[in-house]
């Protein structure tokens, strides 16, 4: 899985959004649904809600008396 700048004018691909993607990610296997064209607000938004995600996960999965010391 890569992102690429998109040369391609096509609207971001991401729910109701109407911004023009500025990249995409490729995904590893051949065909045209092996693109997301998304924009960089719904990549940041998607960023920070991912990132949110993983820390839960990782705060889940840290060993007691460490998550004072993660800060
Ligand atoms: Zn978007």
């Amino acid at each position: 899985m890569k992102i690429i700048t998109t040369p391609y004018k096509i609207r971001c691909e991401l729910g109701i959004c109407h911004n023009y993607a500025r990249r995409a990610v490729v995904l590893d296997r051949v065909g045209a649904g092996s693109r997301i064209h998304i924009c960089e607000s719904c990549m940041r938004t998607l960023c920070a809600l991912m990132q949110e995600e993983l820390d839960k996960t990782d705060r889940k999965n840290a060993p007691a008396g460490k998550k004072a010391a993660d800060k």
